[in-house]
């Protein structure tokens, strides 16, 4: 620690991997503010840096590490500290290949670390690993979305999937805490709550469920939009379709994970379902929800996945027509059962398989954006660079603002461009955070370009309508 304290503790803290540890970077900036310690905006401006780890796949490994190296090498006058899940995966390992870091904490250690950097020797109650949903009140940081992380750990057993071990069971935050992450995101300027977990379907915290939750956040005047990440196919029943489909605040967006289509190797992931019954789910979500957008996520390469599987996933993804789409090649995870099995595809083959569901996807997902075009509807701005008269804006200089559609969720699907103010919408002062109403114009790929629309009353949308504009 620098001597007398504040001095040093200005941190600086990196976010490796899913939103769910952007939710929990967010909530931890929150507390370290709440000690008394800045947060600062890059590593240049810190006395001590933060590095929250994924420790999920192969690749997430690699890009955590090579984070540390990277901030260890170019900071070495600063403290470099790691926390997250690979932390809590390969703590003894990492401790010894990388020397040079000054601090390991795994997912139960937050009070550990707060203490370390604010400086101060941790007492007995620190140490006894308090959860880190018990995280105190403190005010939040700006932004035009937050992550509300509303349950922790997974009750699934998916076979390639490492989370299980390392977050232990599926926990349901209880409801203050959570009500505690959206106070202090809408106080930060936050517009957007995108609820995260590995199973969002599922939350129930004693007399609340997910409904009553939804509705409660909705309520909020500051709330424009509440999102729903990670729903798992065997949970998202019509209850639930049909609550996104009346909820006006809600996105009519579905994120489904579904990994495969092959029954047969849906069986082997120990996961439920197959192709023509997610095609079933698909079908009833677009019947209620014609405007609904749909994304989901691919693992390709599974042990004993062969060229008869590979075509059942391609024929379901052509006929599944996703909005947006994710795929990762098998990498076999230590403590996972898929590690085990037998009939390894080779890498070559996972990353050929890989290159041509990315390519189906991304046609599709690119004919989808195309059909877009004429679309009217909120914009949510997440950034409006400052300019004297956005109406006089000229040729080549950046758009008006960027934002996203209730289509696009933060950080994983395409944005949007709002290029120029249409000629009856007249000058504006846009700023993160805006709604404003906007026709699509083009597509460029998986992004979006828009233009600005006068609001139905003559005047510019304003936060808190009571309605998503679909
Ligand atoms: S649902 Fe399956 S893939 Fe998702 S976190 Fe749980 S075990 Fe992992």
């Amino acid at each position: 620690m620098i001597p007398g304290g504040s001095v040093g503790r200005r941190v600086y803290i990196e976010t490796l991997g899913c939103p769910k540890n952007e939710a929990d970077s967010s909530r931890l900036g929150r507390r370290l503010q709440a000690a008394g310690i800045q947060l600062a905006p890059n590593p240049e401006e810190a006395e001590q840096i933060l590095v929250n780890t994924c420790g999920f796949v192969e690749d997430a490994r690699e890009e955590s590490i090579g984070a540390l190296l990277e901030l260890t090498e170019t900071y070495p006058d600063r403290r470099v500290l790691a926390m997250g899940c690979l932390v809590q995966r390969y703590r003894d390992e990492l401790r010894q290949g990388l020397p040079e870091v000054a601090g390991w904490y795994g997912l139960t250690e937050l009070d550990l670390l707060v203490a370390d950097l604010a400086g101060e020797e941790p007492s007995p109650a620190r140490s006894t690993g308090r959860p880190p949903h018990s995280a105190p009140p403190v005010p939040a940081a700006g932004g035009a979305h937050a992550f509300i992380k509303i349950s922790d750990g997974c009750d699934h057993r998916c076979s390639f999937c490492a989370i299980p071990g390392i977050k232990g069971p599926y926990r349901a935050l209880p409801l203050s805490s959570v009500l505690e992450q959206v106070e202090a995101a809408l106080d930060g300027g936050a517009r957007e709550l995108v609820l995260v977990g590995q199973d969002t379907a599922v939350w129930q915290a004693g007399a609340w469920t997910l409904p009553g939750l939804i509705r409660r956040l909705s309520a909020d005047p500051r709330t424009a939009w509440v999102r729903l990440m990670y729903l798992q196919p065997e949970h998202l029943d019509d209850a639930l379709l049909e609550l996104i489909a009346q909820e006006p605040k809600l996105c009519r967006y579905l994120d489904i994970p579904f990994q495969h289509a092959s029954g047969r190797i849906l069986r082997s992931m120990r996961r439920a379902g197959d192709g023509e019954r997610y095609l079933e789910l698909l079908a009833r979500a677009r019947a209620l929800m014609p405007d609904v957008a749909v994304r989901s996520t691919f693992i390709v390469g599974y042990p004993g996945e062969t060229d008869e599987d590979f075509a059942v996933l391609l024929d379901f993804v052509k006929e599944a027509a996703f909005d947006y789409a994710g795929v990762f090649g098998f990498s076999p995870e230590e403590g996972t059962r898929a590690a085990e099995l037998s009939g390894r595809v080779s890498p070559d083959l996972i990353r050929e398989r890989l290159n041509r569901l990315s390519g189906a996807l991304n046609d599709h997902a690119e004919a989808k954006a195309r059909e877009i075009i004429g679309w009217t509807g909120d914009l949510l701005v997440d950034q409006a660079p400052e300019r004297p008269d956005p109406s006089a804006r000229g040729e080549g200089e950046p758009p008006l603002a960027v934002g996203r559609t209730y289509r696009q969720a933060p950080d994983v699907d395409g944005v949007t461009y709002l290029e120029s103010p249409s000629a009856q919408a007249g000058p504006v002062a846009l700023g993160a955070g805006s709604l404003v109403k906007v026709r699509i114009s083009e597509a460029v790929g998986l992004d979006l370009v828009a233009e600005l629309l006068p609001a139905p009353d003559g005047r510019r949308s304003e936060l808190g309508r009571p309605e998503v504009a679909r």
